[in-house]
């Protein structure tokens, strides 16, 4: 595992609004298991090792950080992986899919309709009758031991800050983010997709299940998703390639991207008090940039 360094950002709006801004790194973590994915393998390895399974099975779009991440932990850490994709088979396959196959994944494809039950006891018995003897990890790769890992991202932070900002999916990173920060300092969880308000539900669940707590210091700010889960404008990616121009630092439109571009917006408007610092988490996910370059023509990296 390599480090995952924090990095200050020089910028004129954050001068002129006496506001400090620090990225941490965690796209550096790993070159293919990266930023929060890593986070949320790490005790899943383990355990799986552990239990002495020999198969990790997951869940994905054709697309996913997460399936991609797996793949290439299993050949790493000497798992079989079996890759459950949702939606029809396209060939060739995407640059995700492509590397996931490289890494010696298998695929399966299930329709969109039966990926709905993916976490239904019936179908996971179903797919235990029909793979074997598996260690599950669901989709987004978000359980306890990756709500475990994530609590790695904020002990790792040695700085002293007021604001600690992170992307969102499935909630699992930022419950580990608040479970990790036990009640100190503010969190902000940016959704990536529409209407994410439910996700305040799932981080409370996640975080009261794994540390019996239920902390109030942190918030989801719900109004960055730019119409939905990868969705993108072209402000967006204008941003995203200022943002690179400007601080040598790649983002990904699905995640990342959002996040900054909704934090340098409250910047803007004032948001965080003069002489605030906040730490950003740069979760990685930027394997994806080259499957967005071929669905959507546009130039990402
Ligand atoms: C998966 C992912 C997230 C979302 O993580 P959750 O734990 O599901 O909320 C954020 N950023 C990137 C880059 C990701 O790949």
């Amino acid at each position: 595992m390599e480090e995952a360094p924090l990095q200050k950002l020089e910028d004129e709006l954050l001068q002129e609004k006496g506001v400090e801004l620090w990225v941490k790194r965690e796209d550096l973590l790993h070159p293919h298991i990266s930023g929060n994915k890593w986070r949320k393998l790490k005790y899943n390895l383990q355990e799986a090792k552990r239990q002495g399974h020999h198969t990790l099975l997951t869940f994905g779009g054709a697309y996913s950080n997460h399936i991609s991440a797996t793949a290439a932990a299993g050949k790493e850490y000497g798992f079989k992986t079996i890759g459950i994709i949702r939606g029809e088979e396209h060939l060739p396959l995407n640059p995700t899919l492509l590397f996931a196959t490289s890494c010696g994944m298998q695929l399966h494809y299930i329709s969109r309709e039966k990926y709905k039950s993916k976490a239904e006891p019936d179908f996971l018995e179903e797919l235990q009758q029909q793979f074997g003897n598996l260690y599950l990890l669901p989709e987004g790769g978000t359980n306890l031991l990756a709500v475990k890992g994530c609590t790695e991202i904020v002990q790792d932070i040695d700085l002293k800050y007021d604001y600690l900002c992170c992307a969102m999916g499935t909630g699992g990173t930022l419950a580990g983010i608040v479970a990790g920060l036990a009640g100190e300092r503010q969190v902000l969880g940016f959704p990536a997709l529409k209407g994410g308000e439910f996700l305040r539900r799932e981080v409370e669940e996640l975080v009261q299940a794994y540390s019996g707590h239920a902390y109030s210091n942190w918030q989801l700010i719900t109004d960055y998703h730019f119409g939905g889960y990868a969705k993108v404008k072209p402000e967006l990616l204008a941003f995203m390639e200022e943002f690179k121009q400007k601080h040598h630092i790649p983002l990904e439109p699905i995640y990342t991207g959002k996040m900054m571009y909704g934090l340098f917006d409250l910047i803007g408007q004032g948001y965080f008090a003069r002489g605030s610092r906040v730490v950003a988490v740069h979760t990685g996910g930027l394997q994806g940039n080259a499957g967005f370059k071929e669905r959507l023509g546009v130039q990402i990296l």
